[in-house]
């Protein structure tokens, strides 16, 4: 049967098209223009963060992240195995070994238990991804990051307007990264943030950012012309892309509302049929506030998971796995890692099914796609 209800479908939420237009008209197009500078004041002033750097990727601003802790050759650099490449790659891409934590079962969030075993002489930096937008143990890291001298870097991409604690997700590291792919919460098709939570990394990434150049600071008029000073590349997004994203971020109560009410949705129709059939729901710690990113289920065996991703498939809707982990992937074991060293990630990732998650699922649809599971 043909897909009825996709797993994800871009959704437009306001003003994109007006600011796509005024970009244009505004006759600034590339980076850093009206928009960009709308998108970086908003998260400064609701972060507080030192700097938002807009970038095109999420991995890009990972990447700058790898560029700014300046990495020599056998420094390691700690991921969770269970994550999208990006979070290993962008490290491993300027000289880290990297080095694979596993999860806890129940957020499948980085164990903040296993990092004390994985640090040695040549750790820089760890970088915990808040899963489904719910916040890792950043307390507990926060604690062995200081005492060892680590960096920590927050791979956010899921987590935009999550909190730990009462505190942002992304304001808690010495730096964080977003993603505005179009998977994402928020989006403007392909696009990220860098934000700087320590002041003393902002005049490098910005050259970082600016091709090794100081142009940021020649438009700002702290120097007479901007020159080659360090090593970097082009990570600017189009102002077109920005007023996109800022359309987006004008709308985000709206946003955050709707995803709320759709996770709910999914768990109270969900929580008799998962108790009655061995299925796991997501575990939301009280003192996190979620992002409301995906809604997943750990089915009790693989062969059930790929059974049911089957069942809805030949019901037209489209429910999909998440993140092979990547210390068994052929990269992975090049960094030397085995099977077997994250017992957790291998097992959750044989489990875990995602259902249709986007801003404008209907009720009609997300109904149909309870009904659907309950008659597995
Ligand atoms: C989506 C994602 C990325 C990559 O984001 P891009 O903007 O596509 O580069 C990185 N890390 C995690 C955890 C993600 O989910």
């Amino acid at each position: 049967m043909d897909i009825r209800i996709p797993f994800n479908k871009p959704c437009f939420e306001g003003k994109e098209l007006v600011y796509i237009a005024e970009a244009i008209s505004r006759g600034h197009i590339s980076g850093d223009g009206f928009f960009t500078k709308k998108c970086a004041a908003f998260f400064e002033a609701e972060f507080g963060c030192s700097k938002a750097l807009l970038t095109t990727s999420c991995t890009h601003a990972l990447e700058m992240a790898a560029l700014l802790l300046d990495l020599k050759p056998g420094d390691e650099v700690i991921v969770p195995s269970f994550t999208f490449v990006s979070t290993a790659n962008a490290f491993a891409l300027h000289g880290a070994k990297i080095v694979f934590a596993d999860i806890r079962p129940d957020t499948l969030n980085m164990d903040e238990a296993q990092l004390e075993k994985l640090i040695t002489s040549r750790t820089r930096a760890i970088v915990p991804v808040h899963y489904a937008g719910v916040g890792c143990e950043m307390d507990a890291i926060g604690q062995i990051a200081d005492r060892r001298g680590l960096v920590v870097i927050e791979d956010n991409a899921h987590g935009l307007f999550g909190k730990y604690k009462g505190r942002h997700l992304g304001a808690l590291g010495q730096m964080s990264t977003l993603s505005f792919h179009e998977t994402k919460n928020f989006t403007c098709g392909e696009g990220g943030a860098l934000f700087l939570n320590d002041p003393s990394y902002v005049q490098r990434a910005e050259i970082i950012r600016e091709k090794g150049t100081d142009r940021s600071r020649f438009f700002r008029g702290q120097v007479d012309k901007y020159t080659w000073r360090d090593i970097g590349s082009s990570y600017l997004p189009s102002d077109m892309l920005a007023g996109f994203l800022y359309a987006q971020l004008e709308e985000r109560q709206h946003i955050m509302e709707h995803r709320s009410k759709i996770w709910n949705r999914y768990h109270a129709g969900l929580m008799d049929w998962a108790a009655a059939h061995g299925v796991r729901l997501p575990a939301v710690p009280t003192h996190c506030e979620q992002s409301f990113h995906m809604f997943y289920m750990l089915m009790p065996t693989a062969a059930m998971r790929q059974a049911f991703i089957e069942y809805m498939k030949a019901h037209g809707i489209l429910c999909v796995f998440h993140y092979l982990p990547l210390h068994l992937s052929a990269m992975g074991q090049k960094h030397g890692a085995a099977p077997g060293d994250c017992p957790v990630s291998e097992d959750i990732s044989n489990r875990l099914v995602r259902l249709p998650f986007f801003n404008k699922l209907s009720n009609e649809h997300q109904e149909l796609v309870v009904e659907k599971a309950k008659h597995f």
